[in-house]
């Protein structure tokens, strides 16, 4: 008769054999036998690797943010966080995650159990598995992000939760889930609903897949809010990949790039075009042999123009009602 949790849990390796694991594999069994409780190991695990990973990434950005010597690399290089902007941020971060995350994350196991994912089991799959996985992961949240976020640009879904994330028209890496609680959940469950998606089709998925596909948004949703673009960012090396320089803009413009991890649907659906245009003018000015300082100051009025439209947008935006209509992305009216 086994009394105590943590004899369940002992059961459930009780046809393992230890001695084929590697050492991570052999971590993961013993924190499933440590917690005792395979519901609270998973949750918990869940929990402190979004945290852990979330701020973990934040903090070379609010470092970066602190050395003048990135400054030539920063995409609004006149608009640096302070730490009462990055402070603000974080409480308002570490709120969504208590009150959306936190619940969401704990009703993890259960949901993962219903649609057949692997939790606990050891060994891992082998990463010829793990790859396309992942892949399809990162497509499938940057389609569902796509029409998500611009569901959320319609005037009472824009005024009543988005507003929040629009705050900042120059973000920076811990803006990244700055957010609505509403939002926070609406978009995470791109991130989510893949993985279920998957398993529900196919029943070969290990939550270990999917901590690494979490592991890799986090860096690119942290990343894309850093507000830099490096010679060696990853835009650079994988043109279709969105990175800062694409997302850094639509906050800047409000308008356009509606996509998190890829360049593809924006361009297809056209939703780039003014900041395709921006980039062509300041790439003709670069050409045309002006001065660093010249040039500068070029980027500066354009920027300006950029948010100042932004602005006049995102007030469209807003007086968009149930009454006027839904329109996709930017609205082509203008303020009466
Ligand atoms: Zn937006
Ligand atoms: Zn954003």
């Amino acid at each position: 008769m086994v009394n105590s949790t943590v004899s369940e849990a002992s059961l459930l390796y009780a046809n393992t054999d230890f001695t084929k694991l590697n050492w991570l594999e052999t971590q993961w069994a013993a924190w499933y036998l440590w917690i005792g409780n395979p519901i609270l190991a998973t949750g918990l695990a869940s929990f402190l690797l979004h945290e852990v990973v979330y701020f973990g990434r934040a903090i070379p950005w609010i470092i970066i943010d602190a050395t003048p010597y990135f400054r030539k690399w920063k995409l609004q290089p006149t608009k640096i966080p302070t730490a009462a902007d990055q402070w603000a941020c974080t409480k308002q971060v570490l709120f969504s995650h208590f009150t959306v995350e936190l619940p969401v994350i704990w009703l993890f196991h259960p949901m993962a159990e219903f649609f057949g994912m692997a939790t606990w089991q050891v060994p891992f799959p082998h990463w010829t598995a793990i790859v396309p996985q992942i892949m399809f992961f990162f497509v499938f949240e940057d389609a569902y992000h796509y029409f998500a976020h611009q569901a959320l640009h319609w005037g009472p879904l824009y005024k009543h939760i988005h507003k929040i994330h629009h705050q900042y028209p120059a973000p920076f890496g811990l803006a990244a889930e700055y957010a609505h609680p509403a939002e926070v959940f609406i978009l995470g469950t791109g991130t989510i609903f893949g993985p279920i998606l998957y398993c529900m089709f196919r029943r070969d998925l290990h939550i270990f897949t999917v901590y690494l596909w979490i592991v890799l948004r986090l860096f690119q949703a942290i990343d894309s809010h850093s507000g830099y673009d490096f010679p060696w960012s990853l835009q650079h090396i994988l043109p279709f990949w969105s990175g800062a320089e694409h997302h850094d803009f639509h906050h800047m413009a409000f308008v356009n790039n509606f996509s998190t991890s890829f360049r593809w649907l924006d361009r297809f659906f056209g939703t780039d075009s003014k900041y395709r245009e921006y980039r062509a003018r300041l790439k003709a000015a670069k050409a045309s042999g002006m001065t660093p300082e010249e040039y500068a100051k070029m980027e500066l009025r354009l920027s300006e123009e950029a948010e100042r439209e932004g602005v006049a947008a995102e007030k469209i935006a807003e007086n968009l009602s149930f009454k006027t209509g839904f329109t996709f992305g930017a609205p082509k009216t203008k303020v009466q």
